[in-house]
């Protein structure tokens, strides 16, 4: 008899996963449910979203589903390099070998939400938007989800369950109810920096500015505030401004004029790509913060697994996060094959094998980049040398932080093992950059 999977969570994480257990012939019966209304049926204005960066990673859990990869590509820039935008308008380009892909992530869950449903001529996967999950009893295999119909009336919905699915991201409810379970240990933080998205123009003829495209644009203050712009259409660029949650100039701006002003002083190049009508939506985007997830372990016997963010959500700094969701799915289904599907050994397992790079992730995510300016540049001048000295002496200069990270599918933990007395600099002085700023 099939197994009745309930997915909590219609993210990244969890619509790829029904992609997966979908090839498994009639073995599983999927359920999505998803807190927010259906993603193809609401205003993207109205989605809560920013630029997504695929890298090899990502796309290799994406290849193994057919024609995945291509849907998700046609909706995506390609991404041939960071163009650094310096305080006199000065730049340098960084450039890749390998590109990436970026796209909305809201742009992202709608393709893998068409692709399922195209995919899908059975009638084994369901899906249930405005369903908010508010309990699960893992006893008793059964979970509680508010519901709420077209009139906007509250119903309660319980749903019984062989596997649990927690795909329900860095807040989930789910890895809650392992708090109590034995064993189970937890770490969450909060990422020093904030964000609010920006949407961006791409061009201004008049002011002679263009966005470079396939390129990541990114422009940075001494205080640590950063801007990440990717060009994604022919007229707009999207992407987020960050800054420090302790004392930061740009959270206390109140007007229009003075979120114009703010970009004029300190992002004289970009501000004129800054709207009005952008700096008073800016204005009134809520401020989001990222939290950081350490586990102990992320499965509870046979019947429940973390996976995606609500088993290690990191910092969004590398890009990382939705690249190591998608490589979950891709380890739980090698497991499946590898234990015939039997959930026994295939949970534990998950946990073992997931969570040394899970960990690793965290820690690279938290401190890649230095705040500090001289730091900074000495990253800069590692990358440009480091590249050419590897091509011509790759036996003595390893391959680059970030280009393991990025172009390569080597474990988390192995990179960490190799630049973790880089991390380990870049923590110290952001420490104690932070520590000064705060003062
Ligand atoms: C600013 C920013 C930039 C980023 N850039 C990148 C990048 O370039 N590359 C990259 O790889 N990653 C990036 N990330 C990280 C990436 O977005 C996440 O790692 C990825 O979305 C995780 O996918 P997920 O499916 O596990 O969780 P999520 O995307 O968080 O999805 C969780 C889903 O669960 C639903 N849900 C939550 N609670 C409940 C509930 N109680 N009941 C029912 N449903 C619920 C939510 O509505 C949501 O649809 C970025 C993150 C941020 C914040």
């Amino acid at each position: 008899m099939a197994k009745r999977v309930v997915i909590v969570g219609a993210g990244p994480s969890g619509i790829l996963l029904a992609h997966y257990l979908l090839r498994r012939q009639e073995a599983y019966q999927i359920e999505i449910y998803d807190r927010r209304p259906d993603p193809r049926s609401v205003s993207f204005e109205k989605a809560r979203t920013y630029p997504l960066t695929l890298n090899a990673r990502g796309l290799h859990a994406l290849r193994q589903v057919p024609g995945l990869e291509d849907s998700v590509k046609a909706q995506g820039t390609a991404i041939w390099g960071t163009v650094v935008h310096g305080r006199k308008g000065k730049m340098r380009t960084l450039s890749r070998q390998k590109p990436l892909f970026a796209l909305d992530r809201t742009q992202l869950v709608i393709t893998l939400l068409e692709k399922l449903t195209e995919t899908d001529q059975s009638d084994r996967l369901t899906l249930h938007f405005n369903c908010k999950c508010i309990a699960a009893h893992f006893e008793r295999q059964s979970i509680t989800f508010e519901s709420i119909t077209e009139n906007s009336v509250a119903e309660e919905l319980r749903a019984d369950y062989d596997l649990l699915i927690g795909a329900d991201g860095a807040h989930s409810v789910i890895r809650n109810h392992f708090l109590p379970t034995e064993e189970f240990t937890l770490e969450a933080q909060c990422v020093p920096t904030d964000y609010k998205t920006l949407f961006s123009l791409r061009r201004n003829e008049p002011a002679g500015l263009d966005l470079k495209p396939e390129h990541i644009h990114s422009w940075r203050l001494e205080d640590g505030t950063t801007v990440l712009a990717v060009p994604t259409s022919e007229a707009i660029a999207s992407g987020v401004i960050t800054f420090s949650c302790n004392n930061n100039s740009f959270v206390k701006l109140n007007t229009t004029t003075q979120v114009l002003e703010f970009f004029h002083q300190n992002f004289p190049d970009l501000s004129p790509l800054i709207t009005d009508a952008e700096a008073e939506a800016l204005l009134n985007r809520p401020v989001s913060q990222v939290l950081t997830i350490r586990c102990s372990h992320y499965h509870y016997g046979n019947s429940v697994l973390l996976i995606g963010d609500a088993a290690h959500a990191v910092s969004p700094s590398l890009g990382q996060g939705g690249n190591a969701a998608f490589e979950d799915v891709e380890v739980l289904d090698r497991l499946l094959d590898e234990y015939s599907d039997d959930l026994n050994l295939v949970l534990p397992d998950f946990s073992t094998r997931r969570q040394p790079d899970a960990h690793a992730l965290v820690e690279l995510s938290d401190s890649p980049f230095p705040l500090s300016k001289s730091l900074f540049l000495e990253l800069i001048v590692r990358q440009k040398l480091g590249k050419v000295l590897h091509q011509l002496l790759p036996q003595h200069f390893p391959t680059s932080l970030f280009e393991l990270l990025s172009d390569t599918t080597v474990p988390y933990s192995e990179i960490l093992s190799s630049y973790r007395r880089w991390i380990a600099k870049v923590k110290r002085s952001n420490q104690k950059f932070l520590a000064q700023q705060s003062q």
